[in-house]
């Protein structure tokens, strides 16, 4: 295990500064997930932990060390791209044992090496197998044994199941876990999904244009996010958010707090409105209301009402966010 820290660190690509000052540290043996808008600067963090781009300026250091001298190779990390850079002429096999041929690891111990790794990840059916008649998780799978077989203590992968279906990318994201779990490294994840971010991670570092906007466990960016940009990028549909008319304050609650009814229910937030849509998603229907002032979206267990529908939509006092000028969330306590 290793713990990876970011301190002062600047990373500028000719003109542009893409990171600027920032301090992180991720701890070791946790499950981190980088996540936030595309360009907002994830993979370039991770490459600076892997060597592939040093920094500017500032060091990083790998369990207290500064690697800034250290060679890719040299540092104990292995990482998993989105493209799986597995080799499409090696059997499955060639493929696990390629990195440990390199390091002149001995025959048998290689065997063993495979044969351990791809009973965990799944795959020791298929070690005779070319890459082109696998599965895209099954690809995928290699990519990770191809990684592990090298005992890193610190994997970073780039959004590594943004190539598989939907249904895929959520198996996979429970053998993460489990993965995680068993084989107790450093996990460094990037992902652009909100959804991948909270489902894997212990800690979450949320970035924006190069700056963390959070960096918190998952329960704790839903239920408590610093500012409105953290409020409006986790939970889907995002965070409903007014404007108060005061001061540049804003108001905000979330589509599945708030609740609606034929006829006022004594809320400490209600407005009327009407329904303009109506999206039934199997176990929850996501209704569009409109106010004459505002477009709220409402998330609901039940489907109750139809378009064109009068409704009022009410939300408890404890459900409500407010976000001062500066963004910032207003604590309420
Ligand atoms: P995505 O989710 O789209 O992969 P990201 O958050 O991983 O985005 P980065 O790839 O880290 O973003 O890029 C951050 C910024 O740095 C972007 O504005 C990008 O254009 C710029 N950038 C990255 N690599 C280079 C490079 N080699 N040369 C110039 N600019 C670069």
């Amino acid at each position: 295990m290793a713990s990876i820290e970011f301190v002062k660190v600047t990373k500028s690509f000719g003109e542009s500064i893409v990171i600027k000052d920032l301090n992180l540290k991720i701890e070791h043996g946790k499950f981190t997930v980088l996540v936030g808008p595309s360009g907002c600067g994830k993979t370039t963090l991770l490459r600076m932990i892997a060597g592939l781009d040093p920094q500017t300026s500032g060091s990083v250091l790998i369990d207290g060390k500064d690697v800034t001298r250290i060679a890719p190779g040299q540092r104990g990390v292995a990482m998993v791209f989105q493209n799986y850079a597995i080799y499409p002429t090696m059997s499955v096999r060639e493929n696990i044992e390629f990195g440990l041929k390199n390091n002149k690891v001995g025959k048998e111990e290689r065997t063993h090496l495979v044969e351990t790794i791809s009973d965990t990840v799944g795959l020791r059916d298929y070690l005779d197998r070319k890459p082109s008649t696998l599965s895209g998780g099954q690809r995928q799978r290699v990519a990770l044994a191809r990684a592990m077989v090298k005992k890193p203590s610190v994997f970073l992968m780039d959004e590594p199941l943004s190539n598989l279906d939907a249904k895929l990318r959520v198996q996979m994201r429970i053998e993460l876990i489990e993965m995680h779990k068993k084989l107790g490294a450093t996990f460094v994840y990037v992902t652009h999904d909100q959804v991948e971010a909270m489902s894997m991670a212990d800690t979450i570092v949320l970035m924006n244009k190069g700056k963390i906007q959070q960096e918190a466990p998952p329960d704790v960016i839903y239920r408590q996010p610093n500012n409105l940009f953290t409020a409006q990028f986790v939970g889907g549909p995002p965070m409903n958010v007014s404007d108060l008319g005061a001061d540049g304050v804003k108001f905000g609650f979330r589509p599945e707090s708030a609740i609606l009814s034929v006829e006022p229910q004594g809320a400490h937030f209600t407005v009327r409105g009407t329904i303009a849509t109506r999206e039934m998603l199997g176990s929850e229907t996501i209704y569009q209301v409109k106010s004459d002032h505002h477009t709220f979206m409402v998330k609901c267990t039940d489907d109750l009402f139809s378009v064109d529908q009068y409704v009022y939509l009410g939300v408890d006092d404890a459900k409500i966010y407010f976000f001062g000028a500066d963004e910032n969330r207003i604590d309420r306590n």
